[in-house]
Order: structure tokens, then C-alpha cells, then sequence
């Protein structure tokens, strides 16, 4: 069964000081997820904190939201058929050392917490995420 999603994508500080947008961006197109909304933000660690506020009790959770507003990020809404579970493919496991051959952490990511590229988990908090960015 196929159906049609929106799903939220971030991509991290460590890959925009990079430089990695375009060649981020390209690869979710050429794997036919569009690109409904990109910008670029700075966001302040309070509101790193709403965002990641599933992880609070998590022994990670200050350094996560530390780092997420630590430089600008790009934030975008992908679509397609089953646009949440692929961009968790793409994407590959949440520790690059972890992560398949072709996904975006193991051509990309530092580190477990350095991983290059945010995307939602199910399709409620998708929606969830959207708007927090684009609402
Ligand atoms: P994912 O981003 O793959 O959905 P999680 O939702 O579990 O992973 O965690 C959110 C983010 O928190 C991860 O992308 C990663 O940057 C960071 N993180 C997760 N686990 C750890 C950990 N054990 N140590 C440091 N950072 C972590
Ligand atoms: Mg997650």
C-alpha cells in the first residue's frame, strides 16, 4: 500500500557549516521525495527544547538542544508515497557507524549526535512538526 505523506526534514548545523544543502536536497529528489517548503533558521535553544521535548528525561537532552540552535539549520517539508518511512531510510540509523552504505549519516553524519539530518519518526508527529516550523 502507497500513500501520499508530508513528513519533516532538518538539516543539522554540522551539515550546513559544511555546505551540504544542495548536495542534501538533491539526493531526497533524485529518491522522488519533492520539496513542499525550505528555509534556512537560527533557532534559539528554548525552542530546541519544545522541538526535542520527547527527550527531555534523556542524559542527552541539554547537549541535543545545545547544538540544534548552535548554528542556522534548514528546515523542510518532504512529500511523497510513504514520505515518513522513506525519509527514515534515507536518512539511516541515528549513529552514522550504525547506518547502511547510501544513507545520508553514513556519507554524512560525524557522530551519533553530529548525524547531519533530522526527519520525523511517525506521521502524527510529522504533522506535529510542520507546524511548529510552518505554522
Ligand atoms: P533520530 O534522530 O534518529 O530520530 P532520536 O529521536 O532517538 O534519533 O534522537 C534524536 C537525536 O538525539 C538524534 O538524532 C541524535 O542527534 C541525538 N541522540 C540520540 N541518541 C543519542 C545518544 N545516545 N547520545 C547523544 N546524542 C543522541
Ligand atoms: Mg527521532
Amino acid at each position: 500500500m502507497s500513500s501520499i505523506e508530508e513528513t519533516l526534514s532538518i538539516i543539522k548545523p554540522d551539515a550546513i557549516e559544511r555546505n551540504l544543502e544542495e548536495k542534501i536536497k538533491n539526493f531526497f529528489l533524485k529518491n522522488n521525495l519533492k520539496i513542499l517548503k525550505s528555509k534556512k533558521v537560527k533557532i534559539t535553544k528554548d525552542e530546541a527544547s519544545e522541538f526535542y521535548k520527547v527527550h527531555q528525561t534523556k542524559p542527552f537532552f541539554n547537549d541535543l538542544c545545545e547544538y540544534l540552535s548552535s548554528g542556522p539549520i534548514v528546515v523542510m517539508v518532504l512529500a511523497g508515497d510513504n514520505a515518513v518511512l522513506k525519509n527514515r531510510e534515507l536518512m539511516g540509523a541515528t549513529d552514522p557507524k550504525k547506518a547502511e552504505e547510501g544513507t545520508l549519516r553514513k556519507m554524512y553524519g560525524i557522530s551519533i549526535d553530529k548525524n547531519s539530518v533530522h526527519g520525523s519518526d511517525s506521521v502524527e508527529n510529522a504533522k506535529i512538526e510542520i507546524d511548529f516550523f510552518f505554522k
